[in-house]
């Protein structure tokens, strides 16, 4: 039986299960179809590595308020964020990845720093309970 390799469309030999012609018509055909995962994928990371380092900046000494505006125009995209937390007294910190932010009244956000190891075993805590 003769089939098509369906990544270059040539024709080809061998076992009825064989789809591609070669490891590089494979690879070809897998990247082109996860490309927009992965592009995806990659821009949220992006988008995520800058919230983070915006808010870094914002906050040298590891607590501040600022208003909102200050940090749209660093360029934060408050859509993006690695988790939440709600504190007993209901607040609910958003963080990326080890800085957190409150939004307060006015539109001022309070911007916090955790340490890395604290936002793991939190998220263990959530987990389990
Ligand atoms: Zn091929």
């Amino acid at each position: 039986m003769e089939r098509n390799c369906l990544s270059c469309g040539e024709s080809m030999q061998g076992r009825a299960d064989k789809k591609f012609c070669s490891d590089q018509c494979r690879n070809t055909y897998n990247n082109r179809h996860n490309g927009n995962i992965s592009n995806y994928m990659r821009n949220v990371n992006n988008m995520l590595r800058r919230n983070r380092r915006i808010l870094h900046e914002m906050n040298p000494n590891g607590k501040i308020t600022v208003h909102k505006d200050k940090l749209t125009e660093k360029g934060f995209n408050f859509k993006y964020i690695t988790h939440c937390y709600t504190t007993k007294k209901k607040d609910t910190y958003f963080f990326v990845y080890d800085m957190g932010y409150l939004l307060l009244e006015r539109d001022f956000v309070m911007i916090v720093a955790r340490k890395p190891e604290d936002a793991i075993t939190e998220k263990k805590k959530l987990v389990t309970t």
